[in-house]
């Protein structure tokens, strides 16, 4: 019997709250589908920072780093800022352990009406660049506080790190049987950066890809066609701002935040990979127990099917399709009244009860 041991960071605000209903799911998965979850839970959150001065302990990525997967809540609390746990706990996890990869589905759920009048069945994947691009540290400011003040921040982009996002794009289109792949970039604005990713995807997608279609599109055009024509995508490429920005605009598309997963993927596997919602601790609903569990019960089953559970993956997310569908259930960011556990418990059942 296949054995995991996950590491759980529930992090902040809503992130304990969803986080439960997520391990709940799990719990059932692991009765019904023979593998086994040994799961360690670690309290590096705002509070731990502010009673330490760290997010995480000295160790915490040799920690990490003996886990098969971390699960991830949300980190964000008034009280420190973003900075802080930003870049002392999700980025040294996302960079330490390599996970170049930053997987979003955008997906259309029974019952959960898109805000565009052409919104129905919207599937597609964005495989966002989560280690480098324009998301980087470089830069800095001179004559601060003056009126000649200047900031300057560079885009790093790698051929390597280009090459590596394309390929597991690629190998995902065609592991799903999914025919087209589509990059995003602005080349004709960013000319260094972007022209080396424009070449350098279109160079791997026709060496090794020849049996897929693809497109490039500038990204301000491909943000109107994703409102226009958001059924013709399959798997989205994009660089690491563009990707942040087209994948919130995809969770837009199909029903807003509390419902939509993401995965910080090593592919390769040689560091534990991180699943994690969407959205963020969401201050100003925790505490309440009315938050939606969904995406972080979406993120355990991407979870999953990374370690290989296939199946158990996809009946997770059947087990929300089909809660949303009978649409009985609904916490109040979808327009319900019910609370963050009751919506657990009804995917908790729905998964037991398919046959
Ligand atoms: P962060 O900086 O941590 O991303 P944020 O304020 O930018 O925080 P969120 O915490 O995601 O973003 O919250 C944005 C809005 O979405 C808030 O009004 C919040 O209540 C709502 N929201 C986020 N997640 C959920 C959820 N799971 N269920 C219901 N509402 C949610
Ligand atoms: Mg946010």
């Amino acid at each position: 019997m296949a054995d995991y041991r996950i590491a759980v960071i529930a992090g902040d605000g809503i992130g304990p709250e969803v986080m439960d209903e997520a391990l709940k799911v799990l719990c059932e998965a692991e009765q019904e589908e023979g593998f086994s979850l040994e799961v360690q839970a670690f309290p590096w959150n705002s509070e731990y920072y502010l009673e330490h001065g760290r997010m995480m302990p000295e160790d915490g990525l040799d920690t990490l780093q003996t886990f098969d997967a971390i699960l991830f809540g949300a980190i964000g609390d008034a009280r420190v800022p973003d900075e802080v746990t930003i870049w002392e706990l999700i980025m040294p996890i996302r960079k330490g352990f390599r996970q170049y990869v930053n997987f979003r589905p955008v997906k259309s759920l029974p019952g959960i009406p898109s805000p565009l009048a052409n919104g129905e069945d919207i599937d597609f994947v964005i495989f966002r660049e989560n280690a480098e691009g324009e998301y980087s540290d470089s830069g800095g400011r001179l004559y601060a506080g003056q009126e000649g003040e200047i900031a300057i921040q560079n885009t790093i982009m790698t051929r390597t790190g280009v090459e590596r996002i394309t390929r597991a794009a690629c190998r995902y289109a065609e592991e799903h049987g999914l025919g087209k792949v589509t990059s995003a970039t602005k080349s004709n604005a960013v000319i260094h950066a972007n022209k080396l990713w424009d070449e350098h995807v279109r160079r791997i997608v026709e060496e090794e890809f020849g049996g897929l279609q693809f497109e490039q599109y500038y990204v301000d055009a491909l943000a109107a066609y994703f409102v226009q024509r958001p059924q013709s995508f399959d798997v989205v490429l994009a660089s690491n701002l563009f990707g942040d920005i087209l994948s919130d605009l995809g969770s837009g598309l199909v029903g807003g935040l509390g419902l939509s997963p993401s995965g910080n993927i090593n592919p390769e596997k040689d560091y534990p990979s991180m699943f994690e919602p969407v959205h963020g601790s969401a201050p100003d609903i925790a505490g309440q127990g009315i938050a939606n569990p969904i995406a972080q019960i979406w993120s355990a089953a991407l979870m999953l099917e990374h370690l290989g559970e296939k199946r158990a993956a996809g009946r997770i997310v059947k087990a929300i399709e089909d809660v949303l569908a009978e649409g009985k259930v609904k916490t109040r960011d979808i327009g319900g009244t019910a609370t963050t556990r009751e919506m657990g418990s009804a995917i908790g059942e729905a998964f037991k009860n398919q046959t």
